[in-house]
This record gives C-alpha cells, structure tokens and sequence, in this order.
C-alpha cells in the first residue's frame, strides 16, 4: 500500500508553527506581520483564491489588506499602488493576484515588487537568490513540496529526482531546491524525447505541467515517490469515469465536474511508495508557504533574522 502524504497535515503543521512567529514579530516590532494583495478585475477564480488567502492570515493574526483596482485600471495606476505599498513600513508582502487585467503589463507590475516584499518569490531577484543558494523569499508552490518531503522523511539527498515541467513559478525553483537538497536533477518539458523513459528513471518524480492525468504507470518507476502539483478540473463524465473509475462518478453528479492531477491516480496509488493526492496534496501547502513567506519577510525587515 502506498503512503498518501498528506498536504492537509502538513498544512496544518505548518499554519501552527506560524503562530508564535506572528506572535514575536509583534512583540518585537509592536506591530503584526502584512500582506497586502493586489486584485484587479473580476477573475471570480481569482476572487476565491484572493479570499482564501487573507481569510487564512486573518486567522494567523496577519494583517492584511486587499486592494481591489477596478478592470479599466491601467499599467501606470497599478504601479503607483505597488509604489505606495513598496513604501509602507507595516506591509511586508506584497502579493499581486494573476491575471491582471488584459490591457495591464503583468511583467511591469511584477518587476515593481519591491524583492524584499515579494512573497510570491517571481521577482528576479529573488530568482537569483534561489539559484545561488541564498537567503530569500522562495516561491511557495515548490518550498510546500520541499517541506511535505522533508516532513514526511523521504530522502533527497543522492536521489535521482525528475520535474515534468519547467515554467518560472513551479518546475525551474522545484528543481532547483531539489537540487539544494542534493538530489540529481533532470527537468523535463514539453520537447522532452521519450518522457515516459526519463520520468521511469526517477525515485522522486514531481509532475508540473497541467495536463489531466497524462503521468500513467509506464511513467512511473515501481516505488518511487510521485509528488502531483497538477490541477485541472474535468468537466466531462466520461473523462471521470476513465480517470477515477465508478468510484468517483456520484461526486462527479453532485459537482458536475472533478479536480485531476497530472498523474493518473489509479496508476500512482498501485505503482508508487508514496504519493500526493488531488486534492489534499500540493494543493493546500501553497497558502501555507504564503503565509510563512509573510511571516518571514516581516522577520527579516524588523530585524529578528
Ligand atoms: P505552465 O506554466 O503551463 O507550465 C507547464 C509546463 O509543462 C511547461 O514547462 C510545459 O513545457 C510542460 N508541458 C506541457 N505539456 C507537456 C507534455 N505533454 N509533456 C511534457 N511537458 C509538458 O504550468 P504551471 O504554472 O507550472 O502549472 C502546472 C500545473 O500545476 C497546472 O496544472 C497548475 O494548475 C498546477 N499548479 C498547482 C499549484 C498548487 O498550488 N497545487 C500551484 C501552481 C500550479 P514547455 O515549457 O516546453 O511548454
């Protein structure tokens, strides 16, 4: 039987330790650590996300603020708030929620982030921070997955690691932290020859890349442990029944539709040793590493690492 490594837990492990950092960090500096969120537009899945993002630091004793730009705001007004935020001593993260607007020039407003307030960790600078092995904000969806392995006591060091995908925000910073934990690396994309093999070569097999169950068991080596950041939503019943099986199908009626990983789930539960499930996997540790990315920032600007 495969272990399921439970992102819910780890989650919660995490949210817990955040506490008595909020808690000195007020101490100290007299005043709560603070996110403010940038939310232009009328994305309702940004909506959801935004919301669950601030409901969570409310609940930690962050401070926090959504500023809410209507549609029709433009490239120069969103950068004169990322300016103002840049200059608030009592924000510390600064989170801009994608996509912007259309006519709004994302990689702009992005690069403004003031690095030390980059708790997305996209900033360049932060970027190279990471590649060179030094202290900084790292981004939360792969440094999740770092502390799920490490939690759960799954040796990197010496493994032989493959990431399946390699975009800016998951697949480059989760094989490079990979890499910092000393496992050897091999990143895969979409011109990859023969993914099925390279994936097979892997104790530690990380799919990132967005496709509904594509990883089936000839990808995947007998015993590895498979890490699925994937998320996609299925909205046909045939595509549920052939990915889950009757199993799901009542959930599928209820919902009309199914979140799916990039790895086959019947595939990973038989073939792996240890697998993270969708939902309750990668999913939840991104908020958390967030959080603790807030709380880090608010640490090292006042002073307390
Ligand atoms: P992305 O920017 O679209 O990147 C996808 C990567 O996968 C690209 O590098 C692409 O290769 C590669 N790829 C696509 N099709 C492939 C194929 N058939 N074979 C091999 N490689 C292929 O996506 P992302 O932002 O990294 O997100 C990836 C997935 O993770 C999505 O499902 C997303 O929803 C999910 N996600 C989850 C969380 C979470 O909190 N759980 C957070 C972020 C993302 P090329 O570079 O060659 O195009």
């Amino acid at each position: 039987m495969a272990l399921i490594l439970d992102g819910n837990r780890v989650r919660d492990q995490i949210k817990a330790e955040c506490g008595p950092r909020v808690e000195r960090v007020v101490a100290h500096a007299g005043r709560p650590p603070g996110l403010a969120v940038i939310l232009a537009g009328h994305d309702p899945a940004s909506q959801i996300y935004v919301r669950g993002k601030t409901k969570t630091a409310g609940d930690l004793g962050i401070y926090n603020e959504t500023i809410a730009p209507p549609d029709s705001a433009t490239t120069e007004e969103i950068l004169a708030i990322v300016h103002e935020l840049n200059a608030r001593a009592e924000i510390d993260g600064i989170l801009v929620q994608l996509p912007l607007p259309e006519n709004v020039d994302s990689q702009r407003v992005l690069l403004a982030v003031s690095p030390e307030k980059d708790v997305d960790g996209f900033h360049p600078c932060n970027v190279g921070l990471l590649s060179t092995g030094r202290a900084g904000l790292r981004p939360c969806t792969p440094s999740g997955v770092i502390q799920l392995l490490k939690r759960y006591s799954i040796p990197m060091a010496g493994k032989r690691a493959v990431v399946a995908g390699r975009s800016d925000i998951v697949g480059k910073p989760m094989a490079i932290l990979l890499l910092q934990e000393n496992a050897t690396v091999t990143i895969c994309h979409s011109r990859t020859r023969d993914l099925p093999a390279v994936c097979q070569e892997a104790d530690i097999l990380v799919a990132a890349i967005g496709r509904a169950a594509m990883i089936t068991a000839e990808y995947i080596r007998p015993g590895a442990v498979v890490i699925d950041v994937g998320q996609s939503r299925i909205e046909s019943r045939v595509e549920a029944e052939r990915i889950f099986g009757p199993a799901r199908l009542a959930d599928f009626d209820k919902r009309g539709s199914l979140l799916v990983g990039d790895v086959d789930p019947r595939d990973m539960a038989r073939v792996s040793s240890a697998y993270t499930p969708v939902p309750g996997g990668v999913g939840p540790l991104t908020i958390a590493m967030l959080m603790s990315n807030t709380i880090e920032s608010a640490e090292r600007r006042t002073g307390l690492c």
